[in-house]
């Protein structure tokens, strides 16, 4: 049995050799821990995401309100900016500060993980000495022709060439591999192990160039291991839509708006086989943020769940192809180059692409912009009264000790329903509105494999797997950029991307899902995720192309239990992110919109209020 890279890795073992750090000298003091030369987080398998011990500090700070973090060690750092957050959002936030105040302006950017970019996470595999590279968390710039003249001015001045990316992306990739929409049915939950050549959704249509389902509706409705009862109801939803709801057409759209898409399969379709009601309910999957049993006809049908017709997810002018190998982590990397010039050589973001960050470089003494990673900010204060004070103190944990640095001004570019737990004296009513904020836990897992011979003998590009923890299964985004290739030929070692949206019990509401789900997928340790991913992998895959001992070599399980915004009740967001003093609150959250492009607009707006 060939021996799995990632075993070394397991639960974030070498993680912690990775972050070691070597203790450094400022102004007299014990100031920080500076980054190993060897330290490079992309390379990292295992626990990914938000990896073991970067949210420790801010869960008992929240859940336990703890308030007791030993001696400070203050630092005779003087910021005119510090941002906490090194996500896109405070990335930008540090953009936006020096294209206002100039690029002399020192900003320090704290962000808990042991890498920059938030959910922008690059995953580099290595597998038998070839590199290959892919993302744990924000893939692609979406719509970018959408985007406001900041967000294009940015993307510019970084060195983003959207144009670039109509060439970098092969759209006649699945075409030419014969890979479309599939569906994996397990046995544990359908009774075998199948693949039928249809996706019965629209999920997998937002891969640009995929091939649609290869069968009918009929075919399909057959093919699926359901009941008899079931196939029946299957090809009744199949064949379903709008025009089978008994409905003026004046009155169409408030129906839809008004019911909900589980009762509409129950009542007007008939639909009570469990098998069918479980494939409707994974169907959406981050299109929904939640199962499609929490939404209504219209969000359904404009996520494309069980049922509705496959339609173009984008428009013709805003192709979803704006994807750098490592997703949106390549906007992350060309915003940290701009901020501090010396991480990488390179001109523009496709040169940055290949390249190897210096992370020593990120938090050195002397240079105007700084980030700091592994630390963890636990208090945010003003120096006197919000009105007049001319300081805040920051107060953040690193490798177990607190500091204290001081700034003009401050940008939380964090979680936003964090902040009222380290923002002191916040009006009451701020902090209420900011507590109720929601994400989304989400679970991007990515698995080095040696070949992709038995996904090209499926035509598998998209496998939905309503069945399993990771409800879909994707080829990697065929783009080469930059020296960069993408793995052409079936031979090649290449990413596959498994997608899990975890809910919680059928019918509970939305927050007490995602808390039922993000507790769940926190407990798990990663040789629970390896088991699964070997059953589903094993069961879905042809035993004579794929064994997964021999043919996987790596795996990143991605867990952002605070992932996809999904914003607060009523008001709440707008009365949330209102200045504070000298403290402004940007993140995607804070519009809210799980969007790079919206992260960035928030930072503009929270540097402007400045
Ligand atoms: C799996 C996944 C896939 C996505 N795919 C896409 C996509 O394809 N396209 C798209 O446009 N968007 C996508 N998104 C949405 C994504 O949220 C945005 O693109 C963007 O990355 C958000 O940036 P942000 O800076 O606002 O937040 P984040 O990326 O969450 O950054 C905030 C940072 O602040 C840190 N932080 C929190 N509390 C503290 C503290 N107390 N001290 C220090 N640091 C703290 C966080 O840990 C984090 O690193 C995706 C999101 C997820 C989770």
């Amino acid at each position: 049995m060939s021996e799995i890279t990632r075993r070394d890795f397991i639960n974030g073992t070498l993680m912690a050799a990775g972050s070691s750090m070597l203790p450094l000298e400022a102004s007299g003091q014990a100031a920080m821990a500076a980054l190993d030369p060897s330290y490079y987080p992309p390379a990292l398998t295992g626990l990914r995401g938000s990896h073991p011990g970067s949210n420790d500090h801010a869960h008992s700070r929240a859940w336990d309100g703890r308030s007791d973090w030993g001696p400070t060690s203050r630092l005779s750092e003087t910021y005119d900016l510090v941002v906490v957050g090194g996500g896109l959002s405070g990335l930008s936030a540090a953009y936006f500060y020096r294209q206002k105040h100039g690029r002399d302006k020192k900003i320090l950017i704290l962000d808990n993980h042991d890498d920059f970019g938030g959910h922008a996470k690059r995953n580099e595999h290595t597998i038998d000495g070839i590199t290959r590279i892919s993302y744990g968390g924000s893939q692609t710039i979406v719509e970018p022709k959408h985007a406001t003249e900041i967000v294009l001015d940015l993307l510019q001045d970084i060195g983003v060439d959207l144009g670039r990316f109509e060439t970098a992306y092969d759209t006649g990739f699945f075409k030419r591999h014969n890979l479309g929409g599939v569906t994996y049915f397990n046995k544990e939950v359908f009774g075998e192990d199948k693949v039928v050549q249809h996706p019965y959704c629209n999920y997998p249509n937002y891969v640009e160039g995929i091939l649609g389902g290869k069968l009918s509706h009929e075919e399909a409705a057959q093919q699926a291991p359901v009941s008899d009862r079931g196939k029946e109801q299957l090809l009744r939803v199949l064949n379903g839509g709008l025009h089978t709801l008994d409905v003026p057409e004046a009155e169409l759209q408030d129906y839809i708006n008004t019911h909900s898409y589980f009762d509409y399969l129950k009542n007007n379709l008939g639909v009570d086989d469990p098998g069918v009601l479980r494939m409707a309910r994974h169907s959406g999957l981050d299109w929904a943020s939640s199962g499609t049993e929490m939404l209504s006809i219209a969000a359904a049908r404009s996520c494309g769940a069980l049922g509705f017709e496959p339609a173009a997810v984008y428009d013709e002018d805003n192709p979803y192809i704006h994807h750098f190998p490592d997703g949106n982590a390549g906007v992350a990397r060309a915003l940290v180059k701009n901020l501090i010039p010396g991480v990488a050589g390179g001109d523009n973001a496709e040169e940055l692409v290949m390249a190897r960050f210096d992370y020593t470089e990120l938090d050195k003494p002397g240079q105007a912009a700084r980030i700091r990673l592994n630390s963890t900010v636990i208090n945010v204060e003003h120096g006197g009264s919000p009105v007049n004070s001319s300081d805040v103190f920051v107060n953040y944990i690193n490798d177990n000790q607190q500091y204290q640095v001081k700034a003009k001004a401050v940008v939380m570019a964090c979680y936003n329903m964090i902040i009222p737990h380290i923002v002191s004296g916040l009006p009451e009513e701020q902090a209420a509105a900011l507590k109720l904020q929601g994400k989304s836990p989400l679970q991007y897992t990515t698995v080095g494999l040696r070949n992709w011979r038995a996904m090209k003998e499926l035509g598998i590009g998209v496998a939905m797997s309503p069945g399993n923890m990771h409800q879909a299964v994707l080829m990697d985004f065929p783009v080469s950029m930059g020296g960069y290739q993408y793995a052409r030929t079936p031979d090649d070692p290449c990413v596959l991307q498994l997608i899990c949206c975890p809910y919680g019990e059928v019918g509970a509401p939305t927050a007490d899902q995602f808390r039922e789900a993000r507790y769940r997928m926190l407990s798990l340790q990663f040789d629970d995720y390896e088991r699964e991913i070997r059953r589903h992998l094993s069961g879905m895959l042809p035993d004579e192309l794929f064994d997964f001992d021999r043919d996987v070599a790596s795996i990143s399980v991605n867990r952002w239990a605070h992932g996809y915004t999904t914003g607060g009740p009523g008001d709440s967001t707008r009365v949330g992110r209102q200045p504070f003093g000298r403290i402004t609150i940007a993140n995607a959250d804070s519009a809210p919109g799980a969007d790079a492009k919206t992260a960035m607009m928030m930072a503009h707006r929270a540097v402007n209020e400045l």
